[in-house]
């Protein structure tokens, strides 16, 4: 059963540096490994005071923080931990003002960490394509100007397609227009043929049929919003968790770094239905 993994746990599991650096050696390395210098099976100890392990027969050092957003940052290992088991509970994100507070350290410093969680968290949501049947629909996020619907070449707002499989995984995409040169080959990129597709009115995934989809789609323009099988509502759900999200949490989300937020939202979205797991992928995934 999918439980939450709470912060009394949490503290339990991870009460100083040294229990993470070993937790990162036990998911990254296993508990026996061959040598890589020397060759010989590995009795591999903790160096005390230096966040590495060595060999017992050669000295060769393995440093578990390689390659790993922790690598070359003076915050304590326990504290990245802290601000990853954050990212992984909490439903709409964590500003950086919360992550200065939590962690007790400067704002620069929790800006950072928390945009290199959420870069890793896009990076570790393997987008491994949708089937069966998909809702797209593009939204129109960040910036500071209060449009509905499809926004005019002076908008500040990025837009972004999105691709939800029902009762599946979502992809997002950020997208410089919304023709239909640039959406339909994101869309045959990522949904396998033969698939269902509903989509709004929107002339842009007109084609949809012609490449090999059932397209269907449902006239927003006259509201109307369930045409059979087809409506977009799951993939306006995400939409609006996400919209509700930044408003509340984040002051404004620059184009730039809009991104890294969907990356975050995709990586909570997809591993929804495994809550108490989402800490520990997130960690065996360097
Ligand atoms: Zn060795």
């Amino acid at each position: 059963m999918a439980k939450n993994f709470t912060i009394t746990e949490f503290f339990k599991r991870f009460p100083d540096d040294d229990s993470c650096i070993n937790h990162l050696m036990q998911v990254r390395y296993g508990d026996s490994l061959d040598c890589p210098k020397c060759g010989k099976h590995g009795k591999f100890s903790k160096i005390k005071k230096v966040p590495a392990y060595q060999c017992a027969w050669c000295s060769h050092h393995i440093h578990p923080m390689a390659g790993t957003p922790f690598e070359r940052s003076r915050t304590p290992l326990q504290k990245w931990f802290y601000a990853m088991y954050l990212f992984t509970t909490s439903r709409h994100g964590v500003p950086a003002k919360e992550l200065q507070r939590q962690l007790g350290v400067t704002y620069k410093c929790a800006w950072r960490i928390g945009h290199e969680i959420r870069k890793y968290m896009g990076n570790v949501d393997g987008d491994s394509g949708l089937s069966g049947h998909v809702e797209v629909d593009e939204a129109y996020i960040g910036g500071k100007d209060k449009i509905t619907g499809r926004p005019g070449k002076n908008s500040k707002k990025t837009g972004v397609l999105g691709m939800v499989q029902r009762n599946g995984n979502v992809m997002t995409h950020i997208i410089p227009n919304a023709k239909t040169a640039t959406l339909i080959p994101l869309i045959t990129n990522s949904v396998s043929k033969g698939s269902t597709i509903s989509s709004d009115e929107y002339y842009s995934y007109k084609g949809l049929q012609k490449h090999g989809y059932k397209h269907g789609y449902v006239k927003h323009s006259m509201e109307q919003w369930v045409k059979g099988v087809h409506h977009t509502n799951t993939i306006e759900g995400f939409w609006s968790q996400i919209k509700r999200s930044i408003r509340g949490t984040h002051v404004h989300v620059s184009r730039k770094h809009l991104g890294k937020y969907l990356g975050e939202f995709e990586y909570r979205y997809n591993m929804r239905a495994n809550p108490s797991l989402m800490f520990d992928r997130l960690l065996v995934s360097f």
